[in-house]
């Protein structure tokens, strides 16, 4: 009889076969501006540890501090045991980072989108998302059973005749990245807020690409934009520019206290571990002392897109971290990604199904850590490994 798992090898082959099979890479270093992989030494270009606070010795040593005080684990979810003073203290931070009320923490980004989304709506409701939203938007869309209404990319115009002809027959909730992750640009926040409460929907943003980044002092788009107060559902990510890992969603203490009632994936999973809270805390300490952070990130990024373009590639100026080079093809991107290894330059290729087919593309990030020598040192390898391939 045939084993059910056979329909493996044949989905593995076809995913080769079409250049989009996955591996997973093993560092035998840090995150750091450069790193050590298979023996080489390599300029990392593929972290979101946007500021360099995952190995900053102040949130590595609150890190440690905390597992010898809290333990290493939390032993259960927050509702049961597993909340400690840590948990608090650092919501109570986000939400004054975030000018809002309150902020509740999710063990991960994705599950803060997972839970809140399928939270605030279910059958019957709306959704309307952006095409290009991270998939982590996509699936609590999916979770919640609402009709989903894809709106073109960062186009509010588009948004709002979706709204006019999905009428108000349940809740409707507007959701988008506020930095898109594999593009780099920004939402267009000003006119969907607009839209959104001309059309009395909820607006909910996801600023993990956005929080330590942009706007003053790394408080994200929202803060960019001047509208703190009129974006009712704020998600944030602590695993990249504040070095750590989790998720968190900003707003008003009923969305707050909603949440806690009713988001699955804070209810039944078990609470962020202690050193993982206190790094993010210390982690968002140094970005409040050292706004200088967020503006060498984003300058950074624009040296590496400036000297692309002078060396030829086609890259759109940079809004935060993120300097996508669109190759088109899958093998063709994982051909220059392997070409810019061998120039001593780590930069993933990103193909389907993470972005669209046709735009296969190499996404490069830059660290507020990284020194203008090794942004010098990677053009050169693009030109390069262009030549190569
Ligand atoms: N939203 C966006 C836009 C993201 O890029 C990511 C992470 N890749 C997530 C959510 C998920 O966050 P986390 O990695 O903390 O689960």
């Amino acid at each position: 009889m045939d084993h059910p798992l056979d329909f493996i090898p044949a989905e593995l082959r076809a995913l080769e076969e079409a250049g989009l099979q996955r591996e997973v890479r093993a560092l035998d270093s840090a995150q750091e501006p450069e790193v050590v992989l298979d023996g080489d030494r390599l300029i990392l270009l593929a972290s979101n540890n946007y500021l360099g606070l995952a190995t900053d010795p102040r949130v590595v040593e609150a890190a440690v501090e905390a597992a010898r005080r809290w333990g290493a684990g939390t032993g259960s979810a927050r509702l049961i045991s597993g909340g400690m003073r840590l948990h608090d203290e650092l919501e109570q931070r986000l939400a004054a980072f975030k000018r809002t009320e309150s902020a509740l923490l999710f063990s991960s980004g994705y599950l803060a989108n997972l839970g809140t989304i399928s939270a605030l709506v279910s059958r019957g409701d709306a959704i309307f998302s952006d095409e290009l939203n991270h998939a982590s938007i996509v699936d609590g869309a999916r979770l919640s059973h609402a009709d989903v209404h894809v709106y073109r990319h960062a186009d509010p115009e588009h948004l709002a005749t979706l709204l006019r002809e999905h009428g108000a027959r349940g809740r409707r909730l507007v959701v988008t990245d506020t930095v898109f992750s594999m593009d780099g640009d920004l939402a267009p926040l000003h006119e969907l807020v607009e839209a959104s409460e001309r059309h009395n929907a909820i607006l909910m943003v996801d600023e993990a690409h956005a929080t330590g980044v942009v706007g003053p002092g790394g408080r994200g788009a929202v803060a960019h934009f001047g509208l703190e107060g009129r974006v009712p559902v704020v998600m944030g990510t602590l695993s990249k520019a504040l070095g750590s890992a989790g998720g968190y969603i900003a707003g008003s203490s009923d969305l707050i206290a909603y949440l806690r009632n009713r988001a699955r994936a804070f209810i039944f999973d078990t609470a962020p571990t202690p050193p993982t809270v206190a790094a993010a805390a210390a982690a968002l300490g140094i970005l409040e002392r050292e706004p200088q952070r967020p503006e060498r990130v984003r300058a950074l990024a624009r040296l590496l897109a400036d000297g692309l373009r002078a060396t030829g590639f086609v890259v759109p100026q940079p809004a935060a971290a993120i300097v996508p080079v669109v190759v088109g093809a899958a093998d063709a991107a994982l051909a220059f990604a392997r070409a810019l290894r061998g120039q001593g330059v780590l930069v993933p290729a990103i193909r389907p199904p993470s972005v669209a087919p046709g735009t296969a593309r190499l996404r490069a990030t830059v660290m507020a850590t990284h020194t203008e020598t090794q942004i010098d040192s990677a053009l050169h390898a693009f030109a390069g490994a262009r030549v190569e391939f």
